[in-house]
């Protein structure tokens, strides 16, 4: 048996004590983006935010922290095989080249069955959560989701006009005691607009907020925040809603 050299032997030491500490961060890592997410979600109340939050992040969210995952994993296979690395220091770059492979391999089938196949699973979350019975907020009666057909007159010129481009689609939630509406609006993915930093069509509404609901005698505002995804620009936008119309009885 060969002679093992004491100087790599204990390099070998502090290099597997320190690997496993940042094993450590990184499986760390991992947990935190999860529970910042989860914790997140939770504190979502209404359904409409609860689809929203989940159709913007949970993608992203979930290939980060499998990421993360991988990185911990390969890591952590570079402190194993010890007798065999011990016995040269071209075994520890063997392991090395070995371990980076498996990591890359895993990482890359990790992120396309996130990109592509996950996303079917969140879909259903989704549809579910859009169609769960609203609440009005100030009598706590159930709400019941208006057809198609019948939306039109709880929506504004400008709603029906957005549904005519197919690009938006609205719920109108009916409180058929009081009258009250929550409309609720969803984009297709068709409608990412032109980035005005990288040219690419791939800017896209990540979020909305209501400033002022618009009512019979005032038009309303919404606070749009786009985000592209190629290049990372983003923007924010106040879009003015049209007044509603005075309901023909
Ligand atoms: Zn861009």
């Amino acid at each position: 048996m060969e002679e093992l050299d004491p100087k790599y032997v204990s390099f070998l030491e502090t290099w597997n004590g320190w690997i496993h500490n940042i094993t450590f961060v990184f499986v760390g890592i991992a947990a935190l983006i999860t529970s910042f997410y989860l914790v997140r979600l939770l504190f979502k109340r209404d359904p409409k935010a609860k689809h929203d939050f989940i159709n913007s992040n949970e993608i992203n969210m979930f290939w980060y922290a499998m990421l993360s995952l991988t990185v911990a994993g390969g890591l952590y296979l570079n402190t194993v095989a010890n007798t065999y690395v011990q016995e040269e220091v071209m075994h520890f770059i063997v392991r090395l080249f070995i371990t980076a492979s498996f990591a890359t391999i895993f990482g890359l089938i990790f992120n396309s069955l996130i990109k592509v196949y996950y996303p079917f699973t969140v879909n259903k979350r989704l549809n579910r959560l859009r169609h769960q019975p609203r609440i009005n907020p100030s009598n706590g009666n159930k709400l019941k989701l208006v057809s198609e057909d019948e939306e039109d007159q709880y929506m504004t010129d400008e709603m029906i006009e957005d549904e005519a481009r197919a690009a938006i689609d609205y719920d109108v939630w009916l409180d058929e005691e009081t009258g009250y509406t929550k409309i609720e609006k969803y984009d297709g993915s068709s409608l990412a607009v032109e980035c005005p930093s990288c040219g690419y069509r791939t800017l896209r509404v990540i979020e909305e907020q209501i400033l002022r609901s618009p009512t019979v005698d005032e038009e309303g505002e919404l606070e749009e925040f786009l985000s592209c995804s190629y290049c990372g620009h983003k923007e924010r936008k106040i879009v003015v809603t049209h007044r509603l119309r005075a309901k023909t009885a």
